[in-house]
C-alpha cells in the first residue's frame, strides 16, 4: 500500500466542493453514471475494432444502495483503470479539472452553473465522507487497484482482490447527506438524468406481474430494475418510424400529460455540427396551457436541463420534446451559452429546420396542413413575431383564413383581395373580425359589397397584424367594425346626398342629444340605403393600442374607449326622423337606433338594456 498528497493549488477544496455547491449535490450521481458510461462504451469500441482481447459481457451498469453500510455504489463493467490510470486521470487530471471548476466559479451563482458543468469525479465528495474506488483494467495481466480518499488530500492506493473487469466507485454517504442512501430517491434521480442513457441502468429490484411459462395467469414477480431505455426515439433513423412510434415516445416522455401532440419534426443533423432531436407541436387550446421548459436538453443522451431560455429560439421553448447535442459547450454558465456562438449557430439551425419541415408539409399536402393550421398558428406567429429569420422562410407557408373558413397563403390573399379592397392611397386593405358572433353584422356588411373578411380570432393575433403591416407592402390591416371612411374607397363616396346641409346638421343635433358626448362622436355618412341606418365603428388604431393594453394587462389603456355614431343619411329612416312631427315619437325612435347599434357593438348593457328591452315591447303594442 502506498499513499500520497494530491496535489493542490488550492488549499483543501473539498470543503468548498462540499459548502458552495450544496444546492445542487444531487449531480454527483449524474457525473459518476456518466463515468460508468464512458468506460463502458470504451470497452465496447475497443472490442468491436478488436483491440481488447476479452469478452464484452453483460455491461449493464449497477446503482446499489446498503442503509446498513451507508454505502451507495455505481458499479460498471467498462474498461476500468490500472494503477498508473487511477494515479494519471484520478488523482491528477481528475483533481486539477475539479480544482480549476471551483476556482473559477467561486462567488458565482453556483446553481445555475453545475447543472450544466461537469464537476466530474470529485462531485462525489459532496455527499461522502469517504470515497472507494475498486478497479480492474481490461488490459492482459492487469492487477485490481484499491483507492481511497477520505476527502482530505491525502489518498492511499494499493492492490486489491477483484476478479471482475471494471469500476465500482463506493461512496460513504455523510451524516447530512443520508437522503442518498433512500433507494427511491436514488431511482428518481436516475430516472430524471439517466432515463436515455445508452447502457442499462439497473438499481434493486422492482415487483412487475408477469405470466410465466406454462402458465395462464399473470404472477407478482420480482426483477432487476432497468431504469434507461437505451435506444431512445431520437437516435434513431427518422425513415424506419412511424407516428405511433412517435406518440408512444411521447407518453414516454411525459406520462402526465394525456393530450397527444399534433405532430413532430425529427432533428438530424450531422453538418456543421450534431445535433439530434424531436420536437413535438403541442396541443394548446389557449394562451394558459403554454408551458415552457418542455423541451429537454441532453448531451449524449445524458440529461442536462430543461431550462432552456437563451439556449433555443424563444418560440421553440413552447414546443416539446428533446434536442440532443455534443457540440453545445455544457461547460459553461448560462450568461455564456447565450452569447456563445456556436450555440447561436445551433438554435439557427434548429430554426432553419423546423421552418423546412413545416414549409415541406404544407407543399406536400396542403390540405392536411390546413387542417392542422388552426393549432399550430400560435407557434408561427409567435415564431415570426420573435425571429425574423423564422418569418422569412414562414411567409411562404403562412395561411390567413377568412370568414368562411377558407385559407390563403399571404400571396394568394394579396391576389383575392387587390381588385375590390384599396383605399384612396392604393393600400391593400385587409377586412378582418376577431369575433365572428359579435361582428356578425359587420361582416354581412362588408360581404355584401363583395369584400372578403378575415378571421383574426387568436390571442396573439394583434400583435402579428402589427407586424404583418411593417412587412407587408403598402398595405393595412381594418377591422370590420372600424371607421368606414378609414377602410375603403368607399364605393359610397360616389353615392349622392339625399340630405341638404341643414338636414345634416338637424339630424346630428338630434343625435347628440341621445348618447354621451365624450365617449361618441357624430357623423352623418351618405351610405347605400341598403346599409344600416345607424351604426357604430372605432378608429382602429385606437382600439388596438386598447387590445395590446388588455393583453399586457395594463387597463389604463381603456380609458381611450372612444366611438364613432355613423349616421346613415341616406336610409329611409334618416328622413322618417326628419319628418317626423311628434317630438316624443321622434325621440323615442332615435333612442331605439341608438340603441340598436350599441347592442351590435355589445355594448349596451345594465339599465340602459333594460329600457331598451321595455321600450322594443312598448312600440310593439299596436
Ligand atoms: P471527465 O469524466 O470529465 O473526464 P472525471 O473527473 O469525471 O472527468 O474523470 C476523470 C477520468 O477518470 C475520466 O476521464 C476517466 O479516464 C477516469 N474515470 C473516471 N471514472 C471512471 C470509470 N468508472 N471507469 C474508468 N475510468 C474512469
Amino acid at each position: 500500500m502506498s499513499t500520497g498528497k494530491i496535489n493542490v493549488k488550492t488549499e483543501n477544496i473539498f470543503p468548498v466542493i462540499k459548502k458552495f455547491l450544496y444546492s445542487d449535490q444531487e449531480i454527483f450521481l449524474r457525473e459518476l453514471i456518466s463515468n460508468a458510461v464512458d468506460a463502458s462504451q470504451k470497452i465496447k469500441a475497443l472490442v468491436s475494432l478488436g483491440k481488447a482481447n476479452c469478452e464484452l459481457g453483460d455491461l449493464t451498469i449497477e446503482v446499489r444502495v446498503d442503509k446498513d453500510s451507508k454505502t451507495l455504489s455505481v458499479i460498471d463493467h467498462g474498461i476500468g483503470m490500472s494503477a498508473e490510470e487511477v494515479d494519471k486521470y484520478i488523482n491528477q487530471i481528475a483533481f486539477s479539472s475539479a480544482e480549476e471548476f471551483v476556482e473559477k466559479y467561486k462567488g458565482t451563482d453556483a446553481a445555475n452553473i453545475i447543472g450544466h458543468f461537469g464537476l466530474g469525479f470529485y462531485s462525489a465528495f459532496m455527499v461522502s465522507k469517504l470515497v472507494e474506488i475498486n478497479t480492474l483494467s481490461y488490459q492482459e495481466n492487469a492487477k485490481a487497484v484499491h483507492w481511497t480518499c477520505d476527502g482530505s488530500t491525502e489518498f492511499s492506493i494499493e492492490e486489491a482482490e477483484k476478479s471482475d473487469r471494471g469500476t465500482e466507485i463506493i461512496l460513504h454517504i455523510d451524516e447530512e447527506s443520508e437522503e442518498f442512501l433512500d433507494e427511491s430517491r436514488i431511482v428518481g434521480l436516475l430516472k430524471k438524468y439517466c432515463r436515455f442513457l445508452p447502457v442499462p441502468i439497473r438499481c434493486g429490484n422492482e415487483k412487475v406481474w408477469e405470466k410465466p411459462e406454462g402458465k395462464d395467469k399473470e404472477e407478482e414477480v420480482e426483477k432487476p430494475r432497468i431504469i434507461n431505455n437505451t435506444n431512445p426515439l431520437w437516435k434513431q433513423q427518422p425513415s424506419a418510424l412511424g407516428d405511433e412510434d412517435y406518440k408512444k415516445f411521447y407518453r414516454e416522455l411525459y406520462p402526465m400529460t394525456f393530450e397527444e401532440p399534433l405532430f413532430q419534426i425529427h432533428l438530424n443533423v450531422d453538418y456543421p455540427f450534431n445535433l439530434t432531436g424531436i420536437l413535438y407541436f403541442p396541443k394548446v387550446k389557449n394562451q394558459m396551457e403554454l408551458q415552457k421548459n418542455k423541451v429537454q436538453l441532453y448531451c449524449n443522451q445524458v440529461f442536462i436541463t430543461d431550462q432552456l431560455d437563451g439556449i433555443i429560439p424563444e418560440f421553440m421553448m413552447l414546443l416539446h420534446g428533446v434536442i440532443d447535442s455534443p457540440d453545445i459547450p455544457l461547460n459553461v454558465s448560462r450568461s455564456y451559452l447565450q452569447s456563445d456562438a456556436n450555440v447561436k449557430k445551433i438554435s439557427n439551425h434548429i430554426t432553419k429546420k423546423v421552418a423546412e419541415k413545416l414549409d415541406e408539409m404544407f407543399r406536400n399536402d396542403r390540405e392536411d396542413f390546413e387542417k392542422k393550421w388552426d393549432d399550430i398558428k400560435v407557434f408561427i406567429e409567435y415564431g415570426s413575431i420573435t425571429d425574423e429569420k423564422f418569418y422569412e422562410k414562414a411567409q411562404k407557408f403562412f395561411l390567413l383564413k377568412n370568414t368562411e373558413g377558407k385559407y390563403f397563403t399571404l400571396d394568394e390573399y394579396k391576389t383575392h383581395i387587390e381588385t375590390l379592397q384599396k383605399d384612396k392611397d392604393g393600400n391593400l386593405i385587409y377586412l378582418y373580425a376577431a369575433d365572428v358572433n359579435t361582428q356578425h353584422i359587420y361582416i354581412s356588411a362588408a360581404k355584401e359589397k363583395g369584400y372578403d373578411v378575415l378571421l383574426m380570432d387568436g390571442f396573439l393575433d394583434t400583435h402579428f397584424i402589427n407586424m404583418l403591416e411593417q412587412k407587408l407592402e403598402k398595405s393595412r390591416f381594418t377591422r370590420v367594425d372600424a371607421d368606414i371612411i378609414d377602410k375603403l374607397i368607399p364605393k359610397d363616396e360616389t353615392e349622392i346626398s339625399k340630405l341638404s346641409d341643414s338636414e345634416k346638421e338637424n339630424l346630428k343635433n338630434l343625435f347628440e342629444n341621445h348618447i354621451e358626448k365624450e365617449k361618441f362622436t357624430i357623423q352623418i355618412e351618405n351610405l347605400s340605403e341598403s346599409d344600416l341606418p345607424v351604426m357604430i365603428t372605432q378608429n382602429e388604431f385606437m382600439r388596438r393600442y386598447q387590445d395590446m393594453g388588455r393583453i399586457s394587462g395594463q387597463p389604463s389603456f381603456g380609458n381611450f374607449e372612444h366611438y364613432n355614431l355613423i349616421v346613415n343619411g341616406n336610409h329611409q329612416l334618416a328622413s322618417q326622423l326628419l319628418n317626423e312631427g311628434d317630438e316624443e315619437k321622434k325621440n323615442t325612435l332615435t333612442q331605439q337606433l341608438v340603441d340598436l347599434a350599441l347592442l351590435s357593438q355589445n355594448i349596451l348593457t345594465g339599465e340602459k338594456l333594460s329600457e331598451f328591452v321595455k321600450r322594443s315591447a312598448e312600440l310593439l303594442i299596436e
